[in-house]
């Protein structure tokens, strides 16, 4: 058996790690969930939820290690899949709420033009996480496409790779990207990763829709 991965000092708010937990439970079912739990030293999380409020205790490897054990249970491709899957669940249960209070919900609102839309909603979702917790996100735009940058990344804290591996906010991005632009799907890359050995986890996201 791996080694679980060590308290990190890094946490979501007890809320944003209740909605991670609602969201696996989503994507993998509760049992899949409970072995999960058990096989990462969470078990305290099966009988009861993080606490609904904004403390910070909900430690990054406790994403880490279950992110991991995805893996390890379903396989590369399945943990993938579910991965993207708990990524989508989580922004549509959970961060739009939290995005209603930062004015996220204005945006998918507004009748503005689609760019300006995404240009806000990414700043926007980038400073939920930036503010609410202590995972640090930012965008920056680059000709065709924008750059949605976590530096301080909870999937992938302290693990390595051969190859990118944050498919959660994958399906962050892909759930509000759909959120902002009223349905339409973008063409998203994870071009770097911090367990790769890169600066920052770096996500690379067409601004054109897919036709
Ligand atoms: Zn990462």
């Amino acid at each position: 058996m791996h080694e679980l991965i060590a308290v990190s000092g890094k946490y979501y708010p007890n809320k944003m790690g209740r909605i991670y937990l609602g969201a696996l439970a989503e994507a993998v079912g509760d049992n899949g969930l409970n072995v999960l739990l058990n096989k990462t030293d969470l078990a305290q999380y099966i009988a009861k939820q993080p606490p609904d409020n904004w403390e910070r205790e909900f430690d990054f490897a406790f994403i880490a290690n279950l992110n991991q054990e995805l893996v390890v249970m379903y396989g590369p491709r399945g943990g993938r899949r579910l991965a993207v899957r708990s990524g989508r669940y989580f922004f549509d249960r959970g961060v739009k709420q939290l995005g209603m209070i930062a004015g996220l919900g204005d945006i998918a609102m507004r009748a503005l033009p689609l760019h300006t839309k995404l240009k806000m909603g990414l700043a926007a979702l980038a400073r939920i996480f930036s503010q609410f917790s202590d995972q640090h996100c930012r965008v920056e735009e680059s000709g065709s496409q924008y750059l949605f940058f976590v530096d301080v990344c909870p999937i992938c804290w302290q693990q390595t790779a051969v190859q990118p591996m944050c498919h959660f906010t994958t399906g962050v991005l892909q759930a509000a990207l759909d959120w902002f632009s009223g349905g339409l799907n973008f063409r998203i890359e994870q071009v770097q990763c911090k367990a790769v050995g890169d600066e920052a986890c770096a996500f690379k996201i067409d601004k054109e829709p897919i036709k």
